[in-house]
């Protein structure tokens, strides 16, 4: 580009880019300065459309930076930055945390919650040791990690503690020298101003003068920014609509928006992008009510801005070097014009934040962390300024629309929390009043006419900007000072005075008035008013907590709060004053009703007084109040007043009354009452009223509640009404009266109310929490209230009054109450709910019933008053509760059955019992003349002089004959109790004794009925027992003959409950018979099979399965598995349209499992089932299914797992060898003569097939094998019989499953006459035998006798399916493959494509040749198969061809091991092996090494054969039915490996196998090793899997959690290089970590896109696959595209629990027995039907898009 026309610039540029001469002290440094960017950056930047980062970046180096860093340096600036970090300058960490990203805080040490370490600071710091907690960070917080103020202890990690790094004491003197200071202060002042000036340059079209070189191109950019109100798809609309572009480049540039918060859109002139900016308002505008923020931007403005970003992060990477540099860059920030009212460059940009676009955000505020917050001086000195515009910028942030975490206002809570600098800001800078004038100026809009708040309407958005205003205050008021100086007390009382005018505007807002007749039309809006008082219950306890550290000015507070209360106490005043008389006593006051007048629910005035009531009382500064509060001016009727109103709401509510007030005031009395509320809300109402009876006459203060809760008539005279309703309300009205008034008399663990600590508070409350059942920890703290630093002090108290216990595998751990603590337990406990509260008295009473005991639960004896709170209990001997309690026995004894309920009799016992235990109490402690208290008195009195009258106590015996009390007799007694000892405590002490002998005796009387009545109950308890046994022996009788008539159904309880049922079915296990325990061969033992009746579980109709009938079939599921795979990074073909399953490879890489549920139906049954499942599908579309019954998917009928076909049961044939015959046989069939006729039989085959079509057969090489007189039907002469006969339903049943394994295990689409379907029969068989012995093995168990029913049923009908399979498929068909797999074990066949010996897994060999074989038998004519003899035989020599040809890989692929140091041994199995070896040398022309140990090859033979014996034990038994040896139900190595080798028919010396076939085999064995494959591996450069294969399992997994955070805070997405938020999950099957959820990481699978996991999984576990979300701690088990659950992480808390999202934080340690749970869970191929079971219970994760995972 050319330069400008002047050339001025142009010489200037030209000395620039290779050696500046800006350290010439003539030129002035930012003239140069800006001279240089004025040429560089327009063309560096020019290209915004479609930038070369990369290219940019070399250019901005070269031109600008480069120059610049030499500048400032003087020298090499890599070199120079290398010197200056290994010095170590700071020790703060500072580390910025990124969305998602784990911080750390310990419980212990932290000064509040908001202290935060990152990851490595913790791990190398001493909370590692200590209760930390952890979280997910939400971005824009930093590492405390070096600030002393921050923590109590271990403020550093090892890493930041000075001279941590090894020379950094010398270091530590390393300073900058002066030219570079001197540089730094000639050089930042420039870049400084440069960005300010760029970053609020608001001229679209201009650039400063000074930038302006060249003459003004019209060149411009349509300018898209981000804004939080339009989703991305209403950008994409707005930007396809608006410049007609590709949905592609509309996504690209939506993203781009979206990370950096503005993007160019568009390029050309001034003109059309004008029109593009107006277009985009115009379609934007259509699709929701703002339009977009569009701009048109020159380019050259662009440009600047671009770079004066690019200047930031760079001066933000020169922060990080040096404690000077950031000096010097905070004092040039905070440098004001001389005599100008200017703000200085931070606050300028401070103040400009909200206008600046995302990307431009983050760089201003990570250079304000890495600048001003990691010097604490500045760091006060940025705050000094942000409190200055603190009510500016948090306006802004309140009408902006990003989030908060890009607000500059978020830096708030680094400098509010830190203690020093709150306090200095308090002192210096009155942030608690700035902070509640800010809120009352952004608030007003919610005031009403009255001054209150009322949020109707509000906006939620809006608001929550607001409640950030609010957590500010919270931060400054985080800890509390030590020490009160007179301007701190000042500036604290002001902030306090501003804050309660807050308070004036809440106190009573949101007024509700009691709806009658109609119903309230739309609930009003509740929520926003709740959620402020939430907001601010911490806020309120801080502050009070504040004034209390401070007698002074906790009475100072407390003036000015009660003047406050006073002012709002207004309401009412004009109505004249009414009297109300009872019982002698009047109450004047001015008429109100809750029912008829405006109530409110929202009193923080009256409840902060409360809370500084108790203060007062606890320091005892009360004794002071009058010299600020006049008694004249206190009026305690009026502070009263508004909290009583709200109680009686409350019970209003509860009796039904405001029934038409709708949902909102239920929800707002809920929270009222709840944990998250109370402590500023109900809790506090109660206490005003015990001040109120504290300084009231008791009778008035009485009179007055009767009256608020409009329940004088009540009391006054029985009404003779007839209406339930009325009758009903009444009632409840009186309980929830009578409870207050326990509340007010009872309640007494309040600090300030008796001397009780914060300790007794919280232990009282888990203790009535444990009394309702035991708990878990998590349950318990959420139960009790949080304290500012989130702590509710649980952990302090709770073993002293619970025990812990452990969780079994699933579960949690839980407390249990110690029974010491259970006579704390007060039925009438204030913050039980009434649920709760039955519950716990159900539960207490249970117990004590247990116990053999009585069942009153009397009030434990509270605590004493505190002196200001003494009076209370005059309330109890008062003439007007006397009446009460007299009024409501009086009813229960008269029966007026209306007027009373057995509630409310409680209560009354309760209210007795409270009076006569303070009576006690106080006569314990004083002489009886001193006592006033004279409950007992007052209660034995006649309440009148009428006749009839009588007193309390003789109420209650009368009461004690009351039917409908039955239950209330114990606690009558024991109140009856109570009365004696308080009366014999008065008599004791006082010698004139009350004539009252009458009563006395009464009593007397009494107790020996007492007696009677304890033995008659004795006898009854008996009486019940013996009733109770008798009735447990029949019902265990019953279930016992349940369990027998539905065994089955009950074992499938029984494994669904986990436990392991290890019992087989008794016919493939007769004990008593000894049969041979041979199943090859000559010997082999008979078949035992009984005759098998099954029952349907759909008809429940039993029937015999045989051949002939009707076929029955068991539930079943075929998967794709990679379950045994041996080498993962394998490629899976994702369909396996020309795929070739014959031969699997001997890595197992993927199979196909068939499970069952081991559920029976008949196949007509299941038909019909399915049938109507579809029918249902069809009619009801829009119900989501669970399964796909598109391929065959449904819910077993029964157990509901998830099946995709049935497995027909096919009757084992019994066979039985005469053993003579088959001795004969032996003579003339030996392995080689049984070869030839074989072969001879293949070859004619070939010869007659060859006439016919083009064949395939092999031409037999005639080599090795002698030919012979034997011809084409010698095969049969050993023996034939017909084929068995299947029913036409069994063999559709056949046709059916074999074709589902087929579809399912090549995914493809089903053909029922492709040729691979037997190969897929034959390999479904091997692969589920050998999964199932993999999985015994891992377990522990034996080989026979332990597998599950389920697993039992399902692998013997799977392996005589696969037997019967054959017989549907044509001959031909079989025997070609047939011959192809004896191929491998005979090289002479010239089969192409013969995999050679290393490429096969020998058991998926063995299966396919044995179940294929008899199709030699098959004749045009006549059915035929081999006679039990020749199968024999036939078995037998496949079986031990097979053998050969596994040993033989065995030993090939173990000789490149060095053997192990073990002592040689010289047995004969060593010598054969030896000597095997040598020949095995011979063969392979020398590759083979000949210095292997016989012993060693011996060793490793034994050892990798074992697997395959195994499963061919398991093979041939299924098939056959030959019982086992004893040994293999057992677990015994040693006896294990004889006992297979028996019955397998083998010698336990393998290799003499050899020796004995050795004519026909050397040929073989020649070949085998003559391969160029096993040729390759023996040289080395080709690794041949090992035997035995390694057992898989999952992953091994860390201890300890947070290693696991530690790596995926390491985790980088592997596609992009941006910073943003990722979701690290860990394939727990292969180690794999992955960045889920996340466009990235997507990919392309078959046209469809699919996440990282779920693409993942295709590979690694052909589509099921178990995922560790690790910054969730969350297990995520997926099958396919669509399916997925999520499952616990198997990580428990110490209180035994997990904690998925890590919402709570507490360490988690790995639980083994639960990680090995869900290793089984894989093994047994269960992962799909967990998915299935968990989605039908689970129907949320319906919405869930799995696929993205
Ligand atoms: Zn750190
Ligand atoms: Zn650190
Ligand atoms: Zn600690
Ligand atoms: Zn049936
Ligand atoms: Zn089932
Ligand atoms: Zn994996
Ligand atoms: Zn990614």
């Amino acid at each position: 580009m050319a330069d400008g026309a002047d050339g001025g610039p142009g010489a200037a540029g030209g000395r620039l880019p290779a050696h500046p001469q800006w350290c010439d002290e003539r030129f002035n440094f930012q003239a140069m300065f800006l001279k240089c960017l004025a040429k560089h950056v327009p063309n560096i930047y020019s290209a915004e459309m479609d930038p070369l980062l990369e290219k940019q970046e070399e250019m901005v180096q070269a031109a600008i930076l480069y120059p610049l860093e030499c500048y400032l340096f003087g020298e090499d600036p890599d070199m120079f930055l290398e010197k200056l970090q290994q010095s170590g300058t700071s020790q703060l960490c500072g580390k910025v945390f990124k969305g998602g990203e784990t911080t750390y805080s310990c419980r212990d040490c932290a000064v509040d919650p908001t202290c935060v370490l990152c990851i490595d600071c913790f791990q190398n710091s001493i909370h590692k040791n200590h209760r930390y907690k952890m979280h997910s960070s939400t971005g824009g917080g930093f590492c405390d990690c070096g600030d002393t103020e921050a923590w109590k202890a271990g403020p550093l990690c090892t890493k930041h503690e000075p001279g941590a790094s090894g020379s950094a004491k010398e270091n530590s003197e390393w300073q900058l020298n002066e030219e570079i200071l001197e540089h730094s202060r000639r050089v930042f002042p420039s870049v400084i101003k440069y960005i300010v000036d760029m970053l609020v340059w608001e001229e679209e079209k201009e650039l400063p003068p000074e930038l302006t070189i060249r003459e003004k191109i019209d060149s411009y950019y349509c300018v898209l920014f981000n804004d939080e109100h339009h989703s991305y798809d209403h950008v994409i609309y707005s930007l396809q609509r608006a410049l007609g572009c590709e949905l592609g480049e509309a996504q690209l540039h939506t993203t781009a928006i979206d990370k950096e918060g503005r993007r160019a859109v568009k390029a050309g002139h001034y003109a059309s992008c004008q029109e593009a900016k107006e277009e985009i308002k115009r379609h934007s505008e259509n699709v929701s009510q703002r339009p977009l923020h569009v701009e048109v931007l020159h380019a050259d403005v662009m440009a600047h801005q671009k770079f004066a970003l690019r200047l930031g992060s760079w001066l933000n990477k020169l922060m990080s070097y040096s404690s000077d540099f950031r000096q010097i860059f905070c004092q040039i920030c905070l440098t004001e014009e001389a005599g100008s009212e200017k703000p200085c460059f931070i606050s300028k940009l401070m103040l400009w934040d909200a206008k600046l676009h995302k990307g431009a955000r983050k760089v201003l505020h990570e250079l304000i962390f890495s600048s001003f917050f990691m010097e604490m001086e500045y760091k006060k000195l940025f705050a000094v300024e942000f409190v200055k515009y603190y009510k500016t910028l948090q306006k802004e942030y309140i009408s902006d629309d990003h989030d908060r975490v890009l607000s500059v206002t978020a830096l708030s809570v680094q400098m509010f929390t830190v203690p020093t600098l709150a306090r200095h800001l308090i002192e210096e800078q009155n942030v608690i009043t700035t902070i509640t004038e800010t809120l009352l100026e952004v608030l007003p809009e919610y005031l009403d006419k009255n001054d209150k708040f009322n949020f109707q309407g509000y906006s939620q958005d809006k608001l929550n900007r607001v409640y950030a205003v609010i957590y500010d205050l919270r931060y400054v008021l985080v800890s509390k000072p030590t020490l009160w100086t007179d301007r701190l007390r000042e500036q604290f009382l002001e902030g306090f005075v501003s804050f309660l005018r807050i308070l004036t505007c809440m106190q009573g807002m949101e007024e509700i008035k009691r709806q009658i007749g109609q119903h309230i039309e739309v609930d009003p809006d509740w929520e926003a008013a709740i959620a402020i008082q939430m907001q601010l219950k911490n806020i309120l306890l801080m502050f009070q907590e504040w004034c209390a550290s401070d007698e002074e000015l906790l009475l100072r507070a407390y003036r000015e709060c009660h003047k406050a209360v006073m002012r709002c106490s207004t309401n009412g005043r004009s109505r004249e004053k009414t009297v109300f008389h009872l019982c002698g006593h009047t109450l004047e006051s001015r008429p109100y009703r809750v029912s008829a007048d405006p109530v409110s629910i929202h009193l923080p005035l009256s409840r902060t007084l409360a809370g500084l009531h108790v203060r007062l009382s606890k320091t005892g500064a009360i004794s002071r109040l009058h010299e600020f509060v006049s008694p004249e001016e206190f009026q305690v009727e009026l502070l009263v007043e508004y909290p009583l109103r709200c109680l009686v709401l409350v019970a209003q509510v509860a009796a039904e009354m405001w029934r038409r007030n709708g949902l909102s005031l239920i929800s707002q009395v809920f929270y009222y009452q709840d944990v998250k509320c109370r402590e500023e809300m109900y809790d506090k109402d109660i206490i005003m009223l015990q001040i109120g009876a504290s300084l009231m006459d008791p009778n008035q203060f009485l009179l007055l509640i009767l009256q608020r809760y409009e329940l004088a008539d009540a009391f006054r005279k029985i009404k003779p009404t007839k209406d339930q309703d009325l009758i009903k309300q009444y009632n409840v009205l009186i309980e929830e009266m009578l409870q207050i008034l326990i509340y007010v008399v009872g309640e007494r663990y309040v600090p300030g109310v008796s001397n009780v600590t914060k300790e007794d508070v919280i232990m009282r409350e888990i203790i009535h929490l444990l009394c309702i059942e035991p708990m878990a920890h998590s349950a318990i703290t959420k139960s009790l209230p949080e304290n500012e630093n989130n702590e509710t002090g649980l952990e302090n108290v709770i073993d002293k009054v619970a025990t812990f216990k452990k969780p079994g595998v699933s579960g949690h751990g839980v407390y249990e109450l110690k029974d010491e603590c259970l006579k704390e337990f007060n039925m009438f406990f204030y913050h039980y709910t009434k649920t709760q509260h039955s519950k716990a008295e159900h539960t207490q009473k249970k117990r004590r019933k247990q116990e053999n005991r009585d069942e009153a639960l009397p009030p434990p004896p509270p605590p004493d008053f505190s002196p200001a709170f003494n009076n209370v209990v005059r309330i109890l001997n008062c003439d007007v509760m006397m009446h009460i309690l007299r009024t409501i026995l009086q009813r229960a004894v008269e029966l007026e059955t209306h007027l009373w309920t057995e509630a409310m009799i409680q209560m009354v016992l309760h209210l007795l019992s409270l009076g006569l235990l303070e009576e006690k109490q106080q006569l314990q402690k004083s002489p009886e003349e001193e006592v006033t208290f004279d409950f007992y008195h007052k209660a034995t009195r006649m309440g009148s002089s009428a006749l009839n009258a009588v007193s309390v106590l003789m109420l209650l015996e009368k009461l004690k004959r009351v039917p409908q009390l039955e239950a209330q007799k114990d606690t009558v007694s024991w109140i009856l109790q109570m009365f004696d000892t308080v009366k014999r405590l008065r008599e004791k002490s006082s010698l004139t004794t009350v004539a009252a002998t009458s009563g006395s005796e009464a009593i007397k009387g009494d107790e020996s009925t007492q007696d009677k009545e304890k033995a008659e109950r004795k006898r009854k308890a008996e009486a019940a027992r013996l009733h109770r046994q008798k009735i447990m022996a029949q019902m265990s009788a019953l279930q016992k003959n349940f369990i027998e008539t539905h065994k089955l159904l009950y074992e499938n309880t029984l494994e669904a409950q986990g436990k392991e049922d290890t019992v087989m079915e008794d016919e493939s296990m007769p004990s008593a018979i000894d049969y041979s325990r041979i199943a090859l061969g000559p010997k082999r033992g008979p078949s035992v099979s009984e005759k098998e009746v099954l029952t349907c579980i759909l008809c429940q109709e039993e029937q015999e399965v045989k051949l002939e009938s009707a076929a029955m079939v068991l539930s079943a599921c075929v998967q794709k598995s990679t379950a045994l795979t041996q080498n993962r990074s394998r490629i899976l073909e994702l369909s396996g349209d020309t795929l070739d399953p014959l031969f699997m490879h001997p890595d197992l890489p993927c199979g196909t499992h068939t499970g069952s549920c081991g559920h029976v139906m008949h196949a007509a049954c299941w038909q019909k089932y399915f049938e109507a499942m579809q029918l249902n599908f069809r009619q009801r579309l829009h119900v989501e299914q669970i399964f796909d019954l598109e391929n065959g998917e449904y819910l077993c009928p029964l157990c509901k797992s998830l099946c995709n076909t049935v497995i027909p049961i096919v009757p084992l044939q019994t066979q039985k060898i005469n053993s003579e015959d088959a001795e004969a046989v032996a003579q003339i069939l030996s392995l080689s003569r049984w070869l030839e006729t074989i072969i001879v039989r293949i070859s004619g085959y070939s010869v007659k097939n060859a006439k016919g079509e083009k064949q395939n057969l092999p031409a037999f090489a005639n080599k090795g094998v002698g030919s012979s007189a034997l011809e084409f039907h010698s095969i049969l002469s050993f023996g034939v019989q017909s084929s068995a006969k299947y029913s036409s339903s069994i063999k559709e049943m056949l046709i059916l499953f074999a074709t589902t394994i087929y579809r399912v295990g090549l995914k493809v689409a089903p053909n029922e006459t492709d040729y691979r379907i037997p190969m897929m029969t034959w390999s479904t068989c091997a692969f589920t035998i050998q999964c199932i012995e993999n999985l015994l093995e891992t377990e522990g168990k034996p080989l026979f006798g332990s597998l599950q029913n389920r697993q039992h049923s399902g692998l013997k009908a799977l392996v005589q399916f696969a037997s019967a399979q054959r017989t549907t498929s044509p001959q031909v068909l079989i025997q070609k493959h047939l011959i192809r797999l004896l191929g491998v074990l005979l090289p002479n066949f010239k089969v192409e494509d013969t995999p050679s010996l290393l490429e096969v897994d020998m058991f998926h060999v063995l299966v396919g040749i044995v179940l294929s074989f008899p199709s030699l038998y098959w004749e045009d004519a006549v059915d035929l198969q081999p006679s039990s003899i020749s199968s024999a035989y036939n078995h037998l020599y496949l079986f031990h061809l097979t053998t050969l040809a596994h040993i033989t890989q065995i030993v090939v692929s173990s000789a490149t091991e060095s053997p192990d140091a073990q002592p040689p041994d010289n047995s004969e199995e060593a010598r054969s092996a030896q000597s095997f070896c040598r020949e095995v040398y011979q063969y392979t022309s020398g590759c083979f090494s000949q210095d292997i140990p016989g012993w060693h090859m011996w060793d490793r033979v034994k050892k990798g054969i074992m697997p395959y014996l195994r499963c061919a034990a398991l093979f041939f038994h299924y098939l056959l039915g030959v019982s086992p040896p004893e040994e293999l139900l057992q677990v015994s190595e040693e006896g294990q490996f004889k006992a297979l080798c028996s019955y397998l028919s083998l010698p336990t010396n393998l290799f003499l196998l050899f020796q004995e076939y050795w004519d026909t085999v050397n040929p073989l064995l020649q070949r085998w090793c003559a391969d160029p494959v096993v040729l390759s591996c023996l040289k080395g450069k080709s690794i041949a899997i090992r035997y035995p294969r390694k057992r898989n399992s999952l992953i091994e997994l860390p201890e300890d959690y947070s290693c696991l955070l530690n790596q995926a805070s390491q985790f980088r997405c592997p596609r992009s290089s941006d910073d943003e938020q990722k979701h690290p999950v860990l394939c727990l099957f292969c180690g794999a970590m992955l960045c889920s959820q996340n466009t990235c990481c997507q990919e392309l699978v078959n046209g469809e896109e699919l996440g990282a996991c779920t693409s993942h999984a295709l590979q690694c576990g052909a589509g099921v696959c178990m995922f560790l979300k690790i910054r969730e701690c969350k297990v995520v088990l997926i099958e396919g595209k669509t399916r997925g659950c999520l499952y616990p992480a198997p990580y428990l808390d110490e209180y035994g629990e997990t904690d998925p999202g890590l919402k709570r934080g507490n360490p988690l340690q790995l639980c083994r027995e639960r990680y090995r749970k869900l290793h089984l869970l894989w093994q047994q191929h269960c992962i799909i039907e967990e998915i299935a079971r968990s989605q039908e219970t689970n129907q949320i994760f319906f919405g869930f898009n799995w696929q993205l995972l």
